[in-house]
């Protein structure tokens, strides 16, 4: 799980990414919105830890813009603030933040609300089975059945599909999917991507699922069992 750190004091900053690190999470960290904005140009963090008080662009205001944008529409966000005020946390409620947390708070609350969090929004991350609209993916045997019948995928397309079934209703730019499926050093064109997207539709063609896979005109790609 990849948790990105929106924080412009550094104490606090090293004080939560040594917290994620210690559970196990991968994180990245950034001081302000501009920061932010280039890393989730390039990133796609499961959830954002987002402090209201940055230079600049405020975290309300950016909580805003994220809940605007295709790509990180859905991503769930925590604020993190020393506003204490029933106001406050209406005001950044509707700005469409998932969860507040006033400061100081510890280390241990924070990862609970964090659980939680993923519980509510994202349960899907870890579990070994994951499924949508009878199409199922096995984890842990490496196998994909629709209906019950299985379906043969290469190892692109699998892991392909692991990803989109795993962040299903957001838009990926080819871009986004080549760094989450096939990792940062690689090489690759970003083309690429949809010559392997044609062979994934292709292998769900039989089950009828190869319209979980829509063509986001000008943007990339989602994943949605909706229309
Ligand atoms: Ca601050």
């Amino acid at each position: 799980m990849l948790i990105l750190i929106i924080e412009d004091e550094r104490s606090i900053r090293e004080m939560i990414a040594l917290a994620l690190n210690n559970e196990g999470y991968q994180y990245l960290e950034a001081s302000d919105a501009h920061k932010a904005d280039s890393i989730l140009k390039e990133q796609h963090p499961d959830l954002i830890l987002l402090d209201w008080m940055l230079p600049g662009i405020s975290g309300v205001d950016f909580a805003r813009r994220l809940r605007r944008q295709d790509h990180t529409l859905n991503i769930p966000i925590i604020m993190l603030t020393a506003k204490t005020e029933e106001q406050d946390m209406v005001i950044a409620l509707d700005s469409g933040v998932d969860d507040y947390l006033t400061k100081p708070f510890s280390t241990k609350e924070l990862l609970a609300r964090i659980r939680s969090l993923m519980r509510r929004t994202n349960k899907n991350l870890s579990t070994e089975q994951i499924s949508v609209a009878n199409l199922k993916i096995d984890l842990q045997a490496h196998r994909v059945s629709a209906s019950g019948q299985a379906i043969d995928l290469g190892p692109t397309e699998f892991k392909l599909l692991v990803f989109f079934m795993q962040h299903p209703d957001r838009v990926f730019s080819r871009e986004q999917i080549l760094n989450q499926v096939w990792g940062h050093q690689t090489f690759v064109e970003e083309r690429t991507v949809d010559v392997h997207i044609r062979r994934l539709r292709k292998a769900l063609q039989t089950s009828g699922h190869e319209n979980l896979v829509q063509t986001v005109r000008g943007s990339g790609y989602r994943f949605s069992a909706s229309h």
